[in-house]
């Protein structure tokens, strides 16, 4: 695979104009190009830059070659990579804007027992600029230019944030560049399952975006059962972490919580912190055998929670007629492919 330009900053991307003899306002007209979506060779450049480029760099680090769309207006892509590798994204329509949801692996090695993104294991990173090439691709889909589609980015797609950290932090730093697509660093959420010494690192390096827990239990033994990585970081060390990074960024920290159980334990270990819970009801998968929780038992849930005294929500199910749920998608069209 040839290198990926959208790794690159605008700085950077400058200095390699410059390096390869042309003019500095040639690396202006294609840092544009390139944060409008473009591929390379549909920038508006001399053709001997573009020759330059194109022996070097992929003309486009993914396309596009499915898109769902869900009743509720969730739409939803399979990308293939320049070495075709697959992955997959999410657009979730709200009356505040569009949420993207991007991947940052292809699959993931953390293990969790729900999750479909993990059934066959790390496959490999992405580079920054196959994450925020996912972006460019989604917003020039949906008109680009001004009228930017993407407002809200959530690291929640296929793989594991910080297990991937130089890429994200690059990703993190080029799409809230001020030259670039700028979505404020407060329109994005991190989501990890606890990789304890990568949340002191973020809250020291990278732009103050907001950091979401995967939580799932209130104790680190029934969090083993279905979390692996919780016998490595344990939950107290991970809230140790969490109000670091609320004292770096001034932040609230969120926790995902699958609805059902051990509301008073959690209540205990989360009231009078600087965070909000984020109740999510299973996606089914159907190679995890795991049913989503009713509607009712999760509103009841959610309320036992308030009346505790913790900030919550339950989090619109949208997309689950799509594989809307992490892996899903991917892991069908491969299913389908073999
Ligand atoms: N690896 C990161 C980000 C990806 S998962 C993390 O663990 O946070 C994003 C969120 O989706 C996590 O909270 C995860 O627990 C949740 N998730 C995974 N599988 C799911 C499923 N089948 N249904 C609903 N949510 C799921």
């Amino acid at each position: 695979m040839k290198k990926i330009i959208q790794d690159l900053s605008a700085a950077e991307l400058k200095e390699l104009v410059i390096s390869l003899g042309e003019k500095p306002f040639r690396a202006a007209q294609l840092y544009k190009g390139l944060m409008l979506g473009k591929k390379i060779s549909e920038i508006n450049v001399n053709a001997g830059l573009k020759e330059k480029l194109l022996s070097v760099f992929e003309d486009e680090p993914l396309s596009v070659i499915k898109t769902l769309q869900s009743s509720d207006g969730t739409e939803k892509y399979l990308f293939r990579l320049a070495d075709g590798n697959i992955i997959e994204g999410v657009l979730m329509k709200y009356k505040y804007g569009n949420t993207q949801c991007v991947s940052t692996q292809v699959g993931c090695r953390m293990g969790c027992k729900f999750c479909a993104s993990t059934l066959g294991g790390l496959v490999r990173n992405l580079t920054s600029g196959e994450i925020l090439s996912q972006v460019l691709k989604v917003n020039a889909m949906h008109g680009g230019g001004k009228q930017r589609a993407v407002t809200n980015i959530v690291l929640m797609g296929s793989g594991e944030p910080l297990d991937n950290y130089e890429n994200v932090l690059g990703f993190l730093r080029n799409v809230t560049a001020e030259g670039g697509i700028n979505v404020s660093a407060r329109n994005i959420s991190l989501s990890t399952c606890g990789i304890v010494p990568k949340i002191y690192s973020l809250a020291d390096e990278a732009p103050p975006v907001n950091l979401t827990i995967s939580l799932h239990h209130p104790r680190d033994e029934g969090r083993k059962r279905t979390m692996p990585v919780a016998g490595k970081y344990s939950i107290a060390e991970i809230l140790k972490a969490c109000d670091y990074y609320f004292s770096k960024t001034g932040r609230r920290y969120i926790f995902e919580y699958c609805t059902g159980a051990h509301a008073s334990e959690l209540i205990a270990l989360l009231r009078g912190r600087p965070c909000h819970v984020n109740l999510i009801r299973l996606n089914e998968v159907s190679e995890r055998k795991l049913a989503p929780a009713a509607e009712e038992e999760a509103r009841a849930f959610l309320k036992a929670l308030t009346e505790g005294g913790l900030s919550a929500t339950l989090r619109r199910r949208t997309g689950a007629d799509i594989g809307g749920a992490c892996g899903q998608l991917r892991a069908s069209y491969i299913k389908e492919e073999l």
